[in-house]
């Protein structure tokens, strides 16, 4: 199912939620929507799902209006699955009677789903690991089951858009980790479009073939994950998906000359997009910077604060433009003098190797 949001806004009394949404997601497309707490992720999840009406615009599903304002398809008629944080998992019924209610439920349920119940349970279970446990009650699984559960259970009626919010917060990190592999597998099995709502930017990279970032009720950038990571369009995506550093400077025929350097450095930013340009900025990951022993070319700062993390260093370094946060396999100690030079490697090169 293909579906469309156009010009959709969502008000609550005099506050705007949603403000003048457009944006079309493709059939079997796994989109993330990603923003931090306020921006009205949950809305827009609740809109598709049909709790709420927009107050203005109108949604689609397959080119079919669904909604608009003083109308909406209720949620039983759309063919969606819905998972929530709280698993939300009924405590008198084993997982086996999860997955069967929403086939013997739901308004919509395909007939060919109908009419092969028992096989339709084994598959899901099996799809989500569970083949062994069809007969535990809920209070007999752990934390990543239960979720499993409320997977299988969206799953089992074949919808056709599955809607997830922040299904893992109430995760573990180890589980997490585990639980991205799984929906990925899921999403791979069943071809289902996914709109998946978190407030974790790693997990909307590592996860989506889409992501929509979100800010104040609007859309800030949307893209694949390489383009919102490696080219920002403003400051905010800068921060929030990438943790840049926005250094400040001039730029010069397409040359960025940093504040805080002598004049002597300089880099190239074939990818920093025109905002950036515009106001005198270069926003610079923390893995793009290449930490050197003081004295080497570059931008001078001192360590003031090191975190070991096993792999590499985090380190907030303190320079005449602020302080800034970089990552470097380099062990240097707090006080020591540093400079800083950038990684030039271009967005393709890196999407390519990432790949
Ligand atoms: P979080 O990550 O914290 O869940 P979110 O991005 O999902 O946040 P929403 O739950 O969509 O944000 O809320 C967006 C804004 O709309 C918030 O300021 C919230 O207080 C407000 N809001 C949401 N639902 C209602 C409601 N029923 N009545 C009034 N205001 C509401």
């Amino acid at each position: 199912m293909s579906i469309q949001l156009r010009e959709v806004s969502k008000s609550f009394g005099s506050f705007q939620a949603l403000k003048s949404l457009n944006l079309t997601i493709a059939k079997g497309e796994f989109v993330a929507i990603l923003g931090p707490s306020g921006c009205g992720k949950t809305t827009l999840l609740r809109l598709l799902a049909g709790f709420e009406q927009p107050t203005t615009g109108e949604i689609c599903m397959n080119e079919t209006q669904v909604a608009k304002p003083g109308f909406s398809l209720p949620p039983e008629k759309r063919r969606i699955g819905m998972v929530f944080q709280a698993f939300a998992l009924w405590p008198h019924m084993n997982v086996t009677e999860h997955v069967r209610f929403p086939i013997r439920h739901h308004q919509e349920t395909p007939p060919s789903i109908r009419d092969r119940e028992q096989d339709r349970i084994a598959d899901v279970l099996q799809m989500v690991g569970l083949s062994e446990h069809g007969g535990r009650m809920p209070h007999e699984l752990s934390g990543g089951q239960k979720q499993r559960v409320a997977i299988a259970r969206a799953i089992a009626a074949e919808p056709s858009l599955l809607l997830m919010d922040e299904p893992l917060s109430s995760l573990d990190a180890m589980l997490r980790m585990d639980m991205r592999r799984e929906i990925q597998s899921v999403h791979r099995q069943t071809g289902t479009a996914i709109v998946y709502v978190t407030h974790d930017q790693g997990e909307a990279l590592a996860m989506a073939d889409r992501i929509v970032v979100m800010k104040d009720g609007r859309i800030e950038q949307e893209g694949t994950p390489q383009d919102i990571y490696l080219r920002p369009q403003t400051e905010f995506v800068a921060k929030f998906v990438a943790k840049a550093n926005l250094v400040r400077g001039r730029w010069n025929n397409g040359i960025f000359v940093p504040m805080s350097s002598d004049g002597t450095v300089q880099w190239a930013g074939p990818e920093v997009a025109p905002y950036f340009q515009a106001c005198g900025m270069y926003p610079v990951r923390p893995d793009q910077f290449e930490l050197c022993p003081s004295g080497t070319a570059g931008i001078r700062g001192e360590v003031t604060n090191v975190q070991f993390q096993g792999r590499e260093y985090h380190y907030h370094i303190q320079s005449e433009d602020g302080t800034w946060e970089i990552c470097s396999p380099l062990s240097f100690r707090r006080g020591d003098n540093v400079s800083l030079r950038l990684l030039q490697t271009s967005g393709s090169r890196q999407e390519a190797l990432t790949r």
